[in-house]
């Protein structure tokens, strides 16, 4: 039995997984203002709530998980850099591991969503998948051949930051025309907005009082009414992810590409215009080489499973 954990900036979630289940799922508060040290003794006490809300001693327990944001070093267990909580090189599992004595393995969270959709999730029929998290950003992460691909020092597969229009708008890395500045939850929102701006009559006023309050939510509510400028606001996004989906798929060719993030319950609505944007743009046909573009099945538990699956394939 092998406990997750997925580590956030607001909270930290856990659960043990045995038998493909996750059990005695807790939650514990985190904070930037803690220390490494107290933040590290504060994910040891859940691991503890863990295995008792799951009836099992921590004896039972063979090795701990952590799915962590920012930069890891997977194979030295330390999170290199991670701004929101101002962490520099910081040896998370070594930390973990002094108060629990338990095997601790670290990595990258988007990378442990990837793996848990790949083993448990939408992409169990397959051996090469890609996970694409439409958030504030995109995260992903890559499933190759049954495992995990990281590149060198695991700072690979940041998909987020391809560029899809050079010299575009800036992103929070420092270049331009970054791959979530135009497909990101954040980025579709901001295309809504602009364009209840620009069109006083669309109905998507009627699903946001405001620019402000609309939500990823406010261009699919209008669509079903057949509004023009919601279905203007969609292609344009789908034409973004779409152009970033094919250079991905281009790059790696994998047997599915799985979106997850709050934008993913759309499902088909997203998912069939996605498609028939994309298949025709693959440099090799999807008739040789087929790809499955489907939604994320844990939704928030992916980062579990998948902390809890590396756990156990370093073990
Ligand atoms: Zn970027």
């Amino acid at each position: 039995m092998i406990i997750g954990i997925d580590l956030g900036g607001m909270s930290a979630k856990a659960a043990l997984l045995a038998q493909g289940q996750l059990k005695g799922k807790s939650r514990v508060a985190t904070s930037a203002s803690a220390s490494a040290e107290q933040t590290a003794l504060s994910l040891a006490e859940l691991a503890l709530q863990v295995a008792e809300k799951a009836n099992k001693s921590m004896d039972d327990v063979q090795a701990i998980g952590i799915g962590a944001p920012g930069v890891v070093n997977s194979a030295g267990g330390e999170v290199v850099s991670w701004t929101n909580f101002g962490w520099k090189n910081v040896p998370l599992a070594a930390l973990v591991r002094k108060y629990t004595g338990k095997n601790v393995f670290v990595l990258n969270d988007a990378n442990a969503a990837a793996l848990g959709e790949a083993r448990y999730g939408a992409g169990k029929r397959f051996s090469d998948s890609i996970l694409l998290t439409l958030g504030t950003g995109i995260g992903s992460g890559v499933i190759l051949n049954g495992k995990l691909f990281e590149g060198f020092r695991s700072a690979g597969t940041e998909m987020g930051h391809v560029v899809i229009r050079q010299d575009g708008e800036r992103c929070t890395c420092g270049r331009r025309g970054c791959f979530e500045r135009y497909a990101s939850a954040s980025a579709l929102i901001r295309m809504t907005r602009d364009k209840m701006v620009s069109d006083p009559a669309s109905a998507m006023w009627r699903y946001a009082a405001s620019p402000d309050d609309a939500d990823g939510r406010t261009v699919f509510l209008a669509l079903k009414e057949g509004d023009a400028a919601a279905r203007e606001v969609l292609e344009g996004y789908i034409a973004a992810l779409g152009e970033g989906i094919a250079n991905i798929v281009n790059a790696f060719r994998p047997q599915a590409v799985i979106l997850g993030g709050g934008i993913s319950a759309e499902g088909e609505t997203l998912l069939v215009p996605l498609r028939k944007y994309v298949y025709p743009r693959l440099y090799v046909s999807a008739e040789y080489a087929p790809l499955e573009i489907c939604c994320a099945a844990l939704g928030n538990d992916a980062g579990l499973y998948g902390a809890a699956e590396y756990a156990f394939s370093r073990l």
